[in-house]
């Protein structure tokens, strides 16, 4: 009741100050919004996040599913595909995988060592025969000198993405000093044996990540008491799968203005599904559906409205979750001029507000460009405001794939409106916990915020360029 009655004095006020112009395209955007209601979110997020799509995991088949039902929302809103007229933006992105036949290491004697199974391969087969070098992996590490196959226990209690890291960053510097090979000591419960048994059993995109520069085998600590062994690493499989950023364009209505573009994006990938039992599957229902779905009903408003002067893109885009692949990958080869995209307004995590900011937005790197306080006054008059995050805003700045598009230069930063709930990255990242009220909310003050943007009234500058 209260965002109603809001509007319509507004709209009062617009009307007696005058502002004939404005008044139009207001009166339009207000005629356009009836686009995205609670329902059109609910059947979109409900499918996105759905186990049926499985996590929507890069390089999956239903990751693929995901991408044809955005492309045929996108239609569906009266968009045209990107600069070639299709509406994937297609690159071939090599896959690896850790074989998964058996592997045996013998001593001395051929008598069998124990091990978990390999953590990482290389792209060429490795053998060996001869010395396990024994080290403390929590010590300082050779920077030279060393040859053949290294042996240590994993001495740190990091988990998750910073355990990844730390050990992708002992078998950098191992590397770095000559050893081929490493065998990690891990105990038995380890999330290492996990995300190995993950890796042979389906391909991952390869990424900085992912990538070791060494073999990485794990073992129980008691296997490293071997002096001696024999080995025949295998090589990874390696295969190179299209990957797909869907792309969905409205043509500006200005001769020049429409040279311009407004970019509103997500990520559409998210973790696919784990091992074991229970519920396995990562829906990310927040993380990052609700963003997706933010992106298709405000393609479906902006295309129920009279064209505005600037051109809008609307992408959802792969491979965030491994490292922003898929906007990597389009600022490389973009189909639209990077130096012509004014704001890039990229949507994650808008499904759980956090306690007292119900219906609220902030936005990353806040101190970057005065996009949030340009657009914060547009939406507030509608009662939504935008807001600079005291913790988050510069935290993730760096965390999802506007970077990519501020890496070149480009006025990019994410919009979100929840936190890093319990939920995040787990299984439970279900659409049936998300607020749909509050996310609503949420999407149509994005629409009113981006209304000077896409009509060229406003043009963000960057904190470097005003100083
Ligand atoms: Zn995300």
């Amino acid at each position: 009741m209260m965002r109603w009655y809001c509007f319509s004095l507004c709209l009062t006020l617009f009307v007696s100050a005058g502002h004939a112009r404005q008044d139009k395209s207001d009166l339009q955007a207000v005629a356009a919004i009836s686009q995205i209601t609670e329902g059109r979110v609910t059947a979109t997020i409900s499918f996105l996040a759905s186990d049926e799509l499985a996590g929507r995991a890069t390089a999956s088949p239903e990751f693929d599913i995901a991408a044809a039902y955005v492309a045929s929302r996108f239609r569906g809103a009266g968009l045209v595909g990107g600069a070639d007229g299709s509406f994937y933006h297609e690159t071939s992105k090599r896959m690896v995988q850790i074989p998964s036949a058996p592997f045996t290491i013998t001593n001395a004697d051929n008598g069998s060592i124990q091990h978990f199974g390999l953590l990482a391969c290389s792209s060429e087969p490795f053998k060996y025969s001869g010395e396990l070098i024994a080290l403390d992996l929590s010590a300082d590490l050779p920077t030279a000198g060393l040859s053949g196959v290294v042996g240590g226990v994993y001495q740190g209690d990091a988990k998750g993405p910073r355990l990844i890291s730390q050990v992708l960053r002992i078998a950098g510097k191992l590397s770095e000093a000559g050893a081929k090979m490493l065998l990690l000591g891990v105990a038995p419960d380890s999330e290492l044996i996990q995300l190995a048994q993950q890796s042979r059993d389906k391909p991952r995109p390869e990424s900085p990540q992912n990538r070791f520069a060494i073999p990485v085998l794990l073992v129980p600590a008691s296997s490293l008491d071997s002096k001696s062994l024999r080995l025949e690493v295998p090589a990874t499989h390696a295969l190179d799968k299209p990957m797909r950023n869907v792309i969905g364009m409205l043509a500006g209505t200005d001769p020049e203005l429409s040279k311009e573009a407004i970019l509103f994006s997500a990520h559409l990938d998210h973790l696919g599904v784990r091992t074991g039992v229970g519920d396995v599957i990562y829906n990310g229902a927040d993380d990052d559906a609700s963003g997706v779905t933010a992106v298709v009903t405000l393609a479906d408003a902006f295309g129920a409205m009279p064209r505005p002067k600037r051109t809008l893109l609307f992408m959802a885009f792969w491979g965030e979750e491994s490292g922003l692949l898929g906007s990597k990958q389009f600022v490389t080869n973009p189909s639209w001029p990077l130096e012509k995209i004014v704001a890039n307004i990229n949507i994650e995590m808008i499904g759980r507000p956090e306690p007292g900011a119900n219906g609220k937005i902030w936005m990353t790197g806040w101190q970057e460009s005065n996009l949030g306080s340009l657009m914060n006054s547009a939406s507030i008059l509608r009662g939504t405001e935008i807001f600079e995050h005291p913790s988050f805003s510069s935290r993730l700045y760096r965390a999802s794939d506007n970077w990519s598009f501020a890496e070149k230069g480009v006025i990019a930063h994410s919009f979100s409106a929840g936190s890093l709930h319990a939920d995040y990255h787990q299984p439970d990242d279900e659409w049936e916990r998300l607020e749909i009220p509050h996310m609503t909310r949420v999407i149509q003050g994005l629409f009113y915020a981006s209304q000077p943007l896409v009509q060229g009234t406003a043009t963000p500058i960057s904190s470097k360029k005003a100083k």
